[in-house]
């Protein structure tokens, strides 16, 4: 029984979600509320960033299921967060895996984008042309950010790129206070104002547009990601960082994937579920199957069945494909004209004879609906739960 459900409310997932629903949460909102794409929710990415870190962890997950977030606090396994930056990185970054650090910082930063694809386009392959802004190193200057030695010592601080303050705290006491030279960002240099290039601003770098043509190839999935390496952010003296393309894979009206099947829901009216029936279905490339059920087979409610090699093409091999599986769904008649029932009758299987014992009560049969019954069940919860805080009797003075 989950206690605080604060973590998969804010991921949007129900507890007792599995990894990859969690995973698929995590990577659309993390996306979406980056601080590089949506800089006015700066709390939000970092929220997204802590439930995922629990939930994700099995013994996180188990301390919070169990106590809620306090738990998490006092048991000291909760006890801070990663960056939420690094999470993301973790997350997301192709190229470095386990090895960050140094190297990392040699690199430019990867830059993420989602690309949404539908199921025909996942099925079919396709080139999708994509116009992203980037920093690219400035022309004119060549990087440089100015005139060729036009650099000169920041006078600010001195070339040391700090700035050091000193502040009496009391008689015989102070304290210095570091910190990065804001004049020239800590560089220790900068380009004098009249020798700036005209382009960049002496930044050295400039935004720019650039055209990525990204192949999705056939049978490819949801959270796939595609690379370019190098096409990232370019910074002078860094190795330009990664593109990223991550895949989000729309939901489709009548086919559901799964792995490499396809799994479709189909109705059937009665008479065709007792009597046989063909129908057709028109594939993600627009051919038509006609799956058959020959006179005498019946189709029961719920039944399932599948077409070998007609669902998604298997990624890097798309000759084979996984399986369509389709379910059936009776739709019965409402009511039944009385007057034709002796030839229905007729025409089933026999009623298995019961013995009504001379005691036994007559009752009616009424309607029942679940979902009406959980709503029911939830909004007693929520009264139980004011009545503990005391409101219950609060609102019963008021009325009296
Ligand atoms: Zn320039
Ligand atoms: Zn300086």
């Amino acid at each position: 029984m989950v206690r605080d459900t604060k973590f998969y409310d804010i991921l949007g997932v129900k507890p007792g979600c599995s990894q990859d629903d969690l995973k698929k949460a995590y990577r659309k909102l993390a996306l979406k509320y980056h601080p590089d794409k949506n800089p006015n929710e700066g709390d939000k990415f970092k929220l997204i960033s802590q439930a995922y870190e629990t939930l994700s962890d099995p013994e996180k997950k188990r301390i919070y299921d169990q106590g809620g977030e306090q738990a998490l606090k006092e048991g000291g396994v909760g006890g801070g967060f990663s960056s939420p930056m690094d999470l993301f990185d973790m997350f997301f970054g192709g190229t470095f895996g386990g090895s960050r650090g140094r190297r990392r910082e040699r690199k430019g930063k990867d830059v993420v984008h989602q690309l949404s694809v539908s199921l025909e386009e996942l099925y079919k392959g396709t080139v999708r042309k994509l116009a992203l802004q980037k920093n690219v190193i400035c022309d004119k200057c060549e990087g440089r950010g100015g005139k060729k030695g036009a650099t000169e010592q920041c006078p600010t601080c001195h070339g040391t790129g700090m700035q050091v303050q000193i502040q009496q705290l009391g008689p015989g006491m102070i304290q210095q206070i570091q910190s990065m030279c804001s004049d020239c960002r800590g560089q220790g240099e900068r380009i004098n104002p009249k020798d700036r290039c005209k382009q960049c601003q002496g930044k050295k770098v400039i935004r720019d547009r650039k055209i990525l043509e990204v192949h999705v190839d056939k049978g490819m999935g949801d959270g796939q990601k595609i690379i370019f390496n190098g096409e990232g952010d370019q910074e002078p003296e860094l190795e330009p960082g990664d593109i990223i393309i991550v895949l989000d894979e729309k939901e489709h009206p009548i086919f559901k994937r799964s792995g490499n099947d396809l799994i479709i829901r189909q109705e059937i009216q009665l008479v065709e579920a007792l009597c046989g029936f063909q129908k057709v279905i028109r594939t993600l490339d627009d051919r038509d199957l006609v799956i058959t059920a020959i006179p005498g087979e019946v189709t029961k409610h719920g039944d399932i069945k599948c077409v070998k090699n007609e669902g998604m093409p298997q990624y890097k091999n798309p000759f084979e494909k996984g399986r369509l599986i389709v379910q059936f769904l009776v739709i019965f008649p409402n009511e039944i004209d009385p007057a034709i029932i002796p030839t229905l009758e007729n025409c089933l299987p026999p009623r298995t004879e019961i013995m009504i014992p001379d005691q036994a009560e007559e009752c009616i049969l009424e309607p029942f609906d679940p979902e009406e019954e959980a709503r029911r069940r939830h909004q007693k919860n929520v009264y139980e739960e004011d009545d503990d805080h005391g409101h219950g009797q609060k609102v019963q003075c008021a009325t009296n």
